[in-house]
Order: structure tokens, then C-alpha cells, then sequence
């Protein structure tokens, strides 16, 4: 099986194209799929936060990011010989997205000052220079209250996007995925940390 334990908590040990496979899979299956990218720190974390724990045992796709995991996995005597890293995994799947005409929702990051773009909004701009024929279907920034969920949710699925990306810093996005996805409409959403700040630049 690809799923093994590091700290007790499941990581898949799946590499490219593999873990695209899966995630194309995901994408025609029924319900909201919930794709995590843990790093060395949110495994830790995962032991201390019986929440994020659940969470991940529950996840669709468990990409491990970052190379201590790889070094795990060779003491666990299940090598992973490549990294799969959070980010590279992300671009495949814009591209992916983009290929077959689905649309992106991005979340996180911070708002702009004074009617200012944001980082979400910034970081959209750039990936539509490289990713020119991807549809994105909406944005918005990451520090909102927990009151003004529901109408976050309904703006999303509002904007018809096929796929959520969820910048919040873990474990606020793993958390907040989780928390909604029976009500989101997207087919797949991921958690993926600073990403937005990194494309914004
Ligand atoms: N962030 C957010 N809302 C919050 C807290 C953080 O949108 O309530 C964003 C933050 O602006 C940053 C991203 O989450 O763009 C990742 O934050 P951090 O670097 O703390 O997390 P990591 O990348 O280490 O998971």
C-alpha cells in the first residue's frame, strides 16, 4: 500500500506521476476530496493536535513535502527517491487545470492595504502569465472571521470554481477545508501554506 506511518500519522508515498494519477482521479470523484502536503512540522504538530491528526488519517491525498520526509521514508524502508514538494505539486495541477478548462479558486494570504490588490490578488496576476489559458474563478484573502464563513463558502462556490486552493498556514487551512467541505462545491481543494506569497513575490 502507498500509505505508511511517520510519528504515527499517515503519509502516502506516492512520487510523480503517481500522485498526479491519484489527483486526476479526485477530480471526477463525487464530493469535495481534501489533498494535504505536510512537511516535518505539521507531522509533529499532528501528534500534539488530535484534530489535524484526524484530519490527515482522513485526507484523500497525503503528499509528503519536503526532504526530512524522504529521509523517513528510507528509514522506514519505504523510499521515497524523489521529492515531491509541496509547491512542484501544486504547479502540476494548475497546469493540469489548465489543460482540461476547470477554474481555481485561491485563498489566503493578506489583503491589500486601502483598496490595494492583495497578495491572492498578486499572486493571480503572476500565475496567469504562466499559466495563460487557466481560468480563475475567484480570490480572496485569508483573515476573515469565523462569522463570516458561510458567506466565504457561498462566494466560492458562487465563482464555480472546480478546485480550492486554501493559503491560511497550516493547520488553519487543513481545519478550514475540513470543516466545510461537505458544503464546498469544489471537487478537490489543498492546503498550501505561503505558496501565494512565493508567486506574488
Ligand atoms: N494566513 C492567512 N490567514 C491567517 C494566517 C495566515 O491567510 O489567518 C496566510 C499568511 O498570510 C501566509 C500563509 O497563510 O500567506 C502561510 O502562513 P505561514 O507562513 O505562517 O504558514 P506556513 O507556510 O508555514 O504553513
Amino acid at each position: 500500500n502507498r500509505r505508511i506511518k511517520i510519528l504515527n500519522i499517515p503519509v502516502d508515498m506516492v512520487e510523480y506521476p503517481a500522485a498526479m494519477e491519484i489527483f486526476r482521479k479526485l477530480m471526477s470523484s463525487a464530493g469535495c476530496s481534501q489533498i494535504v502536503t505536510p512537511n516535518s512540522e505539521i507531522i509533529v504538530n499532528a501528534t500534539k493536535d488530535k484534530e489535524l491528526k484526524e484530519i490527515i488519517e482522513q485526507a484523500d491525498l497525503v503528499i509528503p513535502d519536503g526532504i526530512g520526509l524522504v529521509y523517513a521514508s528510507r528509514i522506514m524502508g519505504m523510499p521515497l527517491s524523489e521529492r515531491v514538494t509541496g509547491i512542484d505539486f501544486l504547479s502540476s495541477i494548475l497546469e493540469y487545470l489548465e489543460e482540461t478548462g476547470q477554474s481555481v479558486f485561491f485563498l489566503g494570504s493578506k489583503p491589500g492595504d486601502g483598496g490595494a490588490p492583495g497578495i491572492a490578488e498578486l499572486a493571480a496576476e503572476k500565475i496567469k502569465e504562466k499559466y495563460t489559458n487557466l481560468k480563475i474563478a475567484g480570490v480572496h484573502h485569508g483573515y476573515f472571521k469565523e462569522a463570516d464563513e458561510q458567506e466565504l463558502i457561498s462566494k466560492i462556490n458562487a465563482s464555480g470554481a472546480d478546485f480550492l486552493c486554501a493559503a491560511l498556514g497550516s493547520p488553519k487551512q487543513e481545519k478550514f477545508v475540513f470543516t466545510h467541505r461537505n458544503q464546498l462545491n469544489v471537487k478537490a481543494a489543498i492546503g498550501v501554506g505561503g505558496s501565494l506569497d512565493v508567486w506574488a513575490g
